[in-house]
């Protein structure tokens, strides 16, 4: 993939994705001969040296292997029980186990779990945004094996994973989706299929980030449509996206996919805003 703009963060992306296909043809040179696992490690070892892998927040090398450095991994903030058991929404004190929320008593959604690792906040935004606006793809794989982590056996109920769509216009633009390349690696570690063409973004929308629940409620009604009905009908889909915010999007992703036919919708995102969900009256 090109860098999208000549820009810093973009000139490091494509230094680090050097750096991995480097590692990749090295690694595979030296396995021709000795075995591919035990050159592929060399081949890591030798590229580890030469490029240290940056921590995706302050960009200081990180010695050990790709990741945060302990400094910013130690200002994450991680989800933990008590949540909710639909969409995750954390909660203070003791609150009994798959107890729900008040948004999910009130109208469960459409989605029938939901999973985040991190909390959206101060330490985890900046690697995050970066992954979606700066090009900074090279830590695709961090951020998708943190999130598998969070339900590291998930890949036994889900037949299907599906990344939540950008629009044509905006990929034209950035050259990726993040909940694309997310979902791309998962799918692959847990081998199972990948409907990148399955969710289809029908209208092009100004970034959704600052807008109210309530405004962003308007926005996304009808947004979201199934492309490839007979690839979902009786699946359990494994929805992906960057980040959770009110919940609107995977809200409305999971009813186009229920209303194709899928069996159930599992949501997994890197990090979730601590938000609650906004209350849906009936006739939304
Ligand atoms: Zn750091
Ligand atoms: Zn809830």
């Amino acid at each position: 993939m090109l860098p999208s703009s000549a820009s810093l963060s973009g000139s490091l992306g494509g230094l680090r994705r050097l750096r991995e296909n480097f590692g990749r043809y090295f690694g595979g040179k030296i396995g021709g001969k000795i075995g591919r696992n035990f050159g592929d490690k060399i081949g890591k070892v030798a590229v580890n040296f030469l490029l240290p892998p940056l921590c995706p927040n302050c960009q200081t090398p990180v010695v050990d292997a790709p990741g945060f450095c302990h400094t910013c991994f130690s200002k994450l903030r991680f989800t933990k029980k008590p949540f909710c058991g639909a969409c995750s929404f954390p909660f203070e004190g003791y609150v009994k186990h798959r107890s729900l929320c008040f948004a999910c008593q009130a109208r469960p959604p459409a989605f029938d779990r939901a999973f985040a690792p991190l909390l959206y906040d101060e330490a985890s935004s900046g690697p995050i945004l970066a992954l979606k606006h700066a090009d900074q793809t090279q830590h695709v794989p961090l951020f998708a094996r943190l999130t598998m982590s969070r339900a590291p056996s998930l890949y036994r109920d889900v037949d299907l994973v599906v990344p939540v769509p950008i629009h044509p216009r905006r990929l034209r633009r950035r050259l990726y989706n993040q909940a694309a390349e997310l979902a791309r690696f998962v799918a692959r570690k847990w081998a199972l299929p990948m409907g990148l063409d399955v969710l289809e973004r029908r209208r092009y929308t100004p970034p959704l980030g600052a807008l109210s629940p309530r405004r962003r409620l308007l926005v996304l009604r009808r947004i979201f449509s199934c492309q490839r009905s007979a690839r979902v009908e009786g699946k359990r889909v494994l929805l992906i996206d960057d980040v959770m915010t009110s919940g609107l999007t995977a809200e409305f992703c999971a009813r186009s996919l229920k209303t194709a036919g899928a069996k159930e919708v599992s949501v997994l995102v890197v990090a979730r805003v601590p938000l609650a969900r906004p209350k849906l009256s009936r006739a939304i």
